[in-house]
């Protein structure tokens, strides 16, 4: 199986437009997976029907037992978090600012903190027109985005049977979600648009998928607003041996396609014939023709 994750420096390049432009027109059944958690809308722009839903825990929470507990305040002493509150009921521990470490649970001479699992998101598998969809949900202000990806990344893979292709729809930037969506990836594509914080976000991606020893691959998104800043990600690309796949021009069929919850395919856009030559050379590039 050849896996391909799409990425970005920074977010709104319009990596998910490339995902589910690319998942449209590849050839041949692929697994999908949206591990871009903390803001997962491939599924927006994909038509597809969710099969199931399954709870996803993150980290742990700890939970004072009020009858036990003396309020000898070792545990608030000792968390680092500041996650212990005072209340006229005793000792309570506040889950927005608990971290799951279990230090409380460990200094606690009367044994009165328990770790309990604490639901973070759900899971989702779905069927789409081109094969299975991952996708997930975490909840507002739950952590462990990286772990989620993990979990997304897995549940594609056993849905994936003996398709020869996953295409991921990445986070963006360079924190836990992106290193755990870069993991095991043979391919990576960086969403790019001319812009100087992209750029800048782009060098900072490209170094960290260096780590990784994955082919990269670029486009540039909305390349005609600046062809000057263009000419010169085409240029560090050069140095830098990343094939440009191919640039997209600013187009309101990709809002119109968005705002329909389709992919921008299908018709005569220049962004749809763009990224038609964007699929071209990524298949011609991997050896992809079915
Ligand atoms: S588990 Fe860690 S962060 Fe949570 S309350 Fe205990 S010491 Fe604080
Ligand atoms: S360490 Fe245990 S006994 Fe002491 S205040 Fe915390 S929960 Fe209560």
């Amino acid at each position: 199986m050849i896996r391909i994750a799409v990425v970005s420096g920074k977010g709104g390049t319009g990596k998910t437009v490339v995902t589910a432009a690319l998942a449209d027109l590849i050839p041949g059944s692929l697994v999908l997976a949206d591990c871009d958690v903390d803001a997962a809308n491939l599924s927006l722009v994909i038509p597809h029907e969710m099969k199931s839903a399954r709870p996803y825990f993150g980290m742990q929470c700890a939970e004072i037992d009020t009858e036990t507990c003396t309020g000898c305040g070792a545990c608030r002493a000792y968390c680092r978090f500041d996650a212990i509150e005072e209340t006229e009921n005793g000792l309570k521990v506040n889950p927005l600012l608990c971290e799951g470490c279990a230090v409380c649970e460990l200094v606690c001479p009367e044994r009165a903190v328990t770790m309990k699992p604490r639901m973070a998101g759900e899971i989702y598998a779905s069927s789409t027109s081109r094969g299975p969809l991952s996708h997930a949900r975490l909840f507002p202000g739950a952590g462990t985005s990286g772990l989620l990806v993990q979990e997304v990344k897995q549940a594609a893979l056993s849905s994936s049977g003996e398709m020869p292709l996953m295409l991921i729809d990445g986070p963006p930037g360079i924190g836990c979600p992106a290193m755990a969506t870069l993991s095991g990836m043979d391919a990576v594509i960086i969403v790019t648009e001319p812009s100087i914080s992209a750029v800048h976000d782009l060098r900072r991606l490209v170094e960290v998928c260096r780590g990784f020893q994955v082919r990269l691959f670029l486009v540039i998104n909305r390349a005609d607003l600046d062809p000057e800043m263009t000419a010169s990600i085409r240029e560090y690309c050069a140095d830098e041996n990343i094939s440009v796949l191919g640039t997209i021009p600013f187009d309101p069929a990709v809002l119109s396609a968005v705002r329909a919850g389709k992919p921008v395919t299908g018709g005569s856009s220049p962004a749809a014939l763009a990224l038609c030559e964007v699929r071209d050379a990524l298949c011609a590039a991997l050896g992809v023709t079915e």
